[in-house]
């Protein structure tokens, strides 16, 4: 997945092709691009080591598709959950016969920050195209 737009050629720093063209080699965590932080500290806008590229990061809104099924239960209450359990698989059965069940499938977008790309699985990153 693509985190950063291509640098124009006039940017003040220009990536490194090969960490060892530079005197304090440094890398973004986030995009990956290296570049010389010698050649960045005599360059005000960004602080040194702070990614020269980060006006050209591109970041992503996560969430999940997911089947909106599902019943809130105290977990201490074992009944509870096992009467939930077996209402949500007659539901999903019935939401499957009557071919309901692409009404329930919604998209969520993340509230917590924990999602993040490692999660997307392969078969939806095939498409991206790198
Ligand atoms: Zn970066």
């Amino acid at each position: 997945m693509q985190k950063v737009k291509p640098i124009p050629e006039d940017w003040p720093i220009q990536p490194l092709k090969k960490q060892s063209d530079a005197e304090w080699p440094a890398r973004c965590e986030y995009c990956g691009l290296s570049w010389d932080d010698a050649l960045c500290s005599n360059w005000v806008a960004p602080p040194s080591s702070r990614c020269p590229f980060e006006k050209f990061h591109i970041y992503r809104n996560f969430g999940s598709v997911e089947i909106c099924l599902g019943y809130v239960v105290d977990t201490d209450n074992k009944e509870m959950v096992k009467s939930a359990m077996d209402a949500l698989y007659e539901d999903v059965m019935n939401a499957v016969k009557h071919n309901e069940l692409k009404d329930c499938i919604v998209v969520t977008k993340d509230s917590t920050g924990n999602l993040s790309e490692r999660q997307i699985p392969d078969f939806l990153l095939e498409d991206e195209g790198g």
